[in-house]
């Protein structure tokens, strides 16, 4: 799903920020980037929703190369992952059933469709009763599971959070911890980078990458090394149980086999149902294939809309003139109230 290769980025004349730093990441994978720091984490959020292009090497999202993206295809491209930052960045002049509303509203969603997606988002984050509250009367936790909804509205595929805890106490951080396990049950693919002990702890069984001073080390890479040395030994020792010992050790290393990540995008699409379902339909009955038929679609649609449209810079107007409009529309809607 997410793969660089030899990314190097350097911001200036000094040490690079990344030093060719490659790692692959399936769908449904949960993985945990530690680091001190300025060690290069936000860097590699940045590269990867393009806020930054690498010096050198390249980064494939679900088989796009993403250093051709067009300016155009930007905002597509990063509506595919939902970002949450250290702090929050909540609008604070809209409330938080706004803030979350607000990427939907301006996608064009039926009011009520966004209502319920707002509603599922904010049971999943169990702050219902917090709704018409306005950022500034959250507590930092509170605050940091609303980023998590906001950045769950448009069904992202990935969920990068940068450093989710690093204003926040150990109670909240295993708050977090928990529920970013959770979204990644349901089938997201998660990328965290922390150096938080409580949420390294509470994810400690997940794939771990860490980075020092922009060179990446990724567990997985040690277990691939750890496999091989084993896999030689077992050669040495017995040639005719190698085939079986092998398929053993496979299994408990990797567990994650492609029918149990189906499963799990499965189960996520039960709970974002809510994605493209009809308002009277119960859960249960909503046709996963449909709902996520129905999502690609839109999605499709309104990609190849802006294909058609010819000039990039005018496009990346667009877009920055619609969020505007859309939060003096809301802002404006509040004050006539
Ligand atoms: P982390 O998120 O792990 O703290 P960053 O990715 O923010 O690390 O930074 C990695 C390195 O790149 C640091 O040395 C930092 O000073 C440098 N850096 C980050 N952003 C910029 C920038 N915009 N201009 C120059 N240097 C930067
Ligand atoms: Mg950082």
């Amino acid at each position: 799903m997410l793969k660089f290769i030899r990314v190097t980025k350097k911001y200036n004349a000094d040490k690079p920020a990344l030093d060719s730093v490659s790692f692959d990441i399936d769908s449904g994978e949960l993985v945990v980037i530690t680091g001190p720091s300025g060690s290069g984490k936000t860097t590699l959020l940045k590269l990867l929703t393009k806020d930054e292009d690498p010096t050198e090497g390249e980064i494939y999202f679900k088989e796009e190369n993403i250093n051709l993206l067009k300016r155009s295809k930007v905002p597509y491209h990063r509506r595919k992952i939902g970002s949450v930052f250290q702090d929050y960045k909540l609008l604070p002049e809209l409330n938080i059933w706004e803030n979350i509303a607000l990427a939907l509203s301006i996608l064009g969603h039926p009011d009520h469709e966004i209502e319920e997606k707002v509603t599922d988002l904010l049971k999943l984050v169990g702050l219902t009763d917090k709704a018409y509250l306005f950022p500034h009367q959250l507590s930092g936790g509170e605050a940091q599971r609303i980023s998590i909804a906001r950045a769950l509205s448009t069904a992202p595929e990935m969920i990068f959070a940068d450093e989710p805890t690093g204003n926040l106490d150990a109670a909240n951080s295993l708050i977090i911890a928990k529920l970013l396990k959770k979204i990644n049950d349901l089938g997201t693919t998660v990328m965290v980078t922390t150096h938080d002990p409580v949420v390294i702890k509470h994810l400690s069984g997940s794939r771990m990458m860490e980075l020092k001073d922009g060179v990446l080390i990724d567990s997985n890479e040690k277990k691939e090394k750890k496999k091989e040395k084993e896999e030689k030994a077992e050669d040495k020792e017995d040639d005719k149980d190698k085939g079986e010992s092998k398929k053993t050790k496979e299994d408990e290393e990797f567990p994650k086999t492609k029918d149990n990540v189906k499963e799990k995008k499965k189960s996520m699409f039960n709970l974002f149902g809510m994605f493209g379902k009809k308002k009277q339909q119960p859960k249960e009955e909503i046709d996963d294939k449909k709902v996520e038929d129905s999502k690609s679609d839109d999605q499709d649609k309104k990609e190849d809309k802006a294909e058609d449209e010819d000039s990039e810079d005018n496009d990346k107007k667009k877009e920055l003139t619609k969020e505007k409009k859309e939060i003096k529309k809301v802002t404006k809607s509040k004050e006539d109230k």
